[in-house]
Order: structure tokens, then C-alpha cells, then sequence
């Protein structure tokens, strides 16, 4: 049965404000909440698994600041830590012994980089990187998949235009056509498409980028044989394979998507937890590919704010529990179980939906399919149905990312109750969305 719509009053006073100040009244725009019900949450606190927004409403959540917050949300060790560095000041432009700690712990726990540089967001790690390549191969084009989400770097605002092998077109204005035509879109999990633009632009393709784990359009699992084909047919034509693990990165295991499918990418990006909550990115590779940016090199990159204080205090804190024996199977075993009972129920149900899954990431799929990895797979008019079901979930207590193309994540800080809670909520919610759709 359906509930009564929880209050939005001091949430929507602030956005009406908001949208006097912001543009839509956000500073990022999936947060409008343009995909699903009612005006935006604004969120006052946070403590583990919960939020608490401005009318006082609490929510389980599981959006956890879009993948960051593997440990929860204002976890002791990090916020202790972020407290003692800020008491010696908040940031110096110069070195401090922190980079080198936070390097320290991520280099001699990845067996995939060498050498990093620490950026202050997921779009300006892979938009160096991006750089990196063109500057080591010399080349200029990039290949980057349907489906993929990069950041907002204008090269890689591109979409994929008709037919197999295409070069972007822009999906953002403001973005020079010339950019879009040194980017090539393909569709993921599409072996004749990748032979094909590698045959069509031999010796062109500076690097091929793909998230190992696309979970910006949905959860677009690859298989094993694929990744590793890109891998021999980057190999082959020179080309750099970059793997964007800005959500991967130390989620689906401290080393992320490369050792799960125990391939070497060229160069990897990084962002989300490597900063514990707060504003980091990286990107790492080989010591003789690195010492290609500046300073020794002649890629250039820098940046005001990267490697700050508090920031690495951050990271440092958050991968240090990351590395705790056990850390990594006791998540993935609860979310296993959690996903596994969703499964059970819509299975005895009959109905058209499915609980894709990989580590601690989950993502709902109003789909009949078994599998869904490419883009084109995911029907959009299932939008409608999430978008019942995230208020239903909204108005249980529950707190999904806006939008039925998110995944969502599990922390360490949920607990049993709180997963028991999640399902209950989930189940009315989906016989409800079911029995409207019959
Ligand atoms: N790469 C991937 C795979 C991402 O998921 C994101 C953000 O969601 C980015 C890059 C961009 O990161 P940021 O939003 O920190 O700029």
C-alpha cells in the first residue's frame, strides 16, 4: 500500500532559494532530482548508514555521496584524522610529508602503477591522463565507449553517432566540434567494432578509455574475454589502455578493477574514496610512462589545491580501514546477501526486474533481460517505473541516487537491520510499482 508523501517544506524552501544562486539550484546537475519525484533532498547530517535532511526526515542511505563513503558517512578514523592535520593549518602549496604517506599506502598495496599524481577530482584525473597518452604516443585521437561516463572533460563529452564505428558527436554545448572529432564512440562489449576502428584509424588512436566496471549508465558488466581482448588489441596498435576506476578504484578491492580481472592497464585513474569524502583524484602508471608530465617530463599538469593536507589526511585514514584483513569480504558478503534475497523475491514474484552486481555496488533494472551490458540494452521508457519506486523508497526511509541510470553502494556502516529494513521497504515498493504497471 502506498504511504503518505514524507514533508519536503524546509528542502524546497531551500531550493527555491537555491535556484536564485545556482543554476537549476544545484551545483551538480543530477542532484535536481529531474529524474525522479519532489524537489531535492537538502542534507543536513550524516552518521554510518544514515541521513538526515532538513525537514528532519532520516534516510537509510545508499548513494553514499555517489561512491565515496565505502566506510560511511562521518567515520571516526577519518574525521579524527581530518581534525588533527587542519589544527597545522589547511593547505601550503608545497610539499608535505602526507602525499608522500598517502602514496606510500596505495603504491605498496597496487601491483598495477608505479608512480601517481594526486589531483583534486575524477574529471581532472582522467582528463590528465587523457594528456599523458596523447603525449607519450604522440597521437591525438581517443576511443571511449557508448555508456562510459568520464567526467566533464569536453573531449570525452561525446556521444556516439549512427553506425558501428563513429566519431562523437558533442553532447554538450560548448564543446568544439573539432574536440568531438578526435574522439571515437563505440558501443561496449563489441569486438568488430573495436577490430573495426582500429583498422579505420591505424596508428591514430592515441588510448582507448573505458571504465573496467561502467557504472555511470547503469551497472554494464563486461566479460573477462573482452576486457582482455582491448587489452591485446591496444597492445597490438601501441595504443595506451586507460582504465577509469574512479568508482572501481578500491571498491571492488583495494587494487579495483584491475586485479579483479588481473589486467595491466597503461594508466589508471582514481577519485571517490581515495579521498575519504573529500575532494581527490589520481592517476598512476608505470614509472617511465609518469616521468612523462611535468616536471620532469613534458606533459604539463599542476594544480593549486592537489595533494592538500587535509584531503590526504583524509584518504590516508579511509584506505588504512580499507586495508584491515577482511575489510573487502565482509562487504562484498553482505551485499551479496542483500542482493541475493531482492533477487529471490522478484524471481517468486514473476516480475521484470533485476539486481545486477558486482563487489559492494548494486543497480536496479526494470528489465526482463538476464544481462545487460551495453548501453542500447537498457530500455528507457524502465525510467517511469524507477521513478515510482524511488518514491516509494523515498517516502520508506530510503535514500537511492536520483536517478534509475545510478547504481547504488554498500558501506561498512550498513548493518543487518539496516539491509532487513532496505528489503522490506523494497518488496512493498515494487508491489506497489508492479501493481500500478498491471
Ligand atoms: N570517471 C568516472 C568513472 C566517474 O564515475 C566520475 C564521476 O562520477 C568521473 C570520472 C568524474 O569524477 P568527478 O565527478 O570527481 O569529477
Amino acid at each position: 500500500m502506498s504511504i503518505p508523501d514524507i514533508s519536503r517544506e524546509k528542502s524546497a524552501a531551500l531550493y527555491d532559494k537555491a535556484k536564485t544562486y545556482f543554476p537549476g539550484g544545484v551545483n551538480s546537475p543530477v542532484r535536481a532530482f529531474k529524474s525522479v519525484y519532489g524537489t531535492p533532498l537538502f542534507i543536513e547530517k550524516g552518521d554510518g548508514s544514515h541521513i538526515w535532511d532538513a525537514d528532519g526526515n532520516e534516510f537509510i542511505d545508499f548513494c553514499c555521496s555517489w561512491g565515496p563513503l565505502i566506510l560511511g558517512h562521518n567515520h571516526s578514523s577519518v574525521r579524527e584524522k581530518v581534525m588533527e592535520v587542519m589544527q597545522k593549518g589547511m593547505s601550503f602549496g608545497a610539499p608535505t610529508a602526507l602525499e608522500n604517506e598517502l602514496a606510500e599506502l596505495i603504491l605498496s598495496n597496487n601491483r598495477f602503477i608505479e608512480k601517481i599524481r594526486f589531483v583534486s577530482s575524477g574529471t581532472e584525473a582522467v582528463m590528465s591522463a587523457i594528456r599523458l597518452a596523447r603525449g607519450y604516443t604522440k597521437r591525438d585521437k581517443i576511443l571511449k565507449f557508448e555508456g562510459c561516463y568520464h567526467g566533464h572533460t569536453d573531449s570525452l563529452l561525446v556521444k556516439a553517432g549512427s553506425g558501428l564505428v563513429t566519431f562523437g558527436e558533442t553532447s554538450s554545448a560548448g564543446v568544439p566540434k573539432a574536440f568531438a572529432d578526435e574522439t571515437i564512440v563505440i558501443s561496449l562489449n563489441d569486438k568488430e567494432a573495436l577490430q573495426e576502428a582500429f583498422n579505420e584509424f591505424k596508428g591514430q588512436i592515441a588510448a582507448v578509455i573505458i571504465e573496467p566496471v561502467p557504472a555511470n549508465n547503469g551497472l554494464l558488466l563486461q566479460t573477462p574475454e573482452y576486457l582482455e581482448y582491448l587489452r591485446r588489441i591496444c597492445t597490438q596498435n601501441g595504443t595506451m589502455l586507460i582504465f577509469d576506476e574512479v568508482i572501481s578504484g578500491f571498491r571492488i578491492g583495494f587494487e579495483g578493477a584491475a586485479a579483479y580481472y588481473n589486467i595491466q592497464p597503461d594508466i589508471i585513474t582514481y577519485g571517490k574514496i581515495i579521498g575519504g569524502g573529500l575532494p581527490v583524484g589520481a592517476y598512476g602508471a608505470s614509472a617511465e610512462v609518469m616521468d612523462h608530465i611535468s616536471p620532469v617530463g613534458s606533459v604539463y599538469q599542476a594544480g593549486t589545491l592537489s595533494g592538500n593536507p587535509v584531503a590526504m589526511a583524509a584518504g590516508i585514514a579511509q584506505l588504512t580501514e580499507l586495508l584491515k584483513p577482511g575489510f573487502y569480504d565482509e562487504l562484498h558478503t553482505k551485499t551479496a546477501h542483500f542482493v541475493k534475497s531482492i533477487q529471490e523475491f522478484v524471481a517468486n514474484r514473476s516480475y521484470n526486474f533485476k539486481v545486477f552486481t558486482i563487489g559492494s555496488v548494486f543497480w536496479f533494472a526494470f528489465t526482463d533481460r538476464t544481462g545487460i551490458s551495453t548501453a542500447e540494452e537498457i530500455d528507457p521508457a524502465s525510467m517511469l517505473k524507477f521513478k515510482e519506486m524511488h518514491r516509494e523508497l523515498i517516502n520508506r526511509g530510503i535514500y537511492l541516487g536520483p536517478s534509475g541510470y545510478e547504481v547504488g553502494f554498500i558501506s561498512a556502516a550498513h548493518t543487518m537491520a539496516d539491509l532487513e529494513t532496505t528489503k522490506t521497504a523494497i518488496f512493498d515498493s515494487l508491489d506497489i510499482v508492479f501493481k500500478q504497471g498491471s
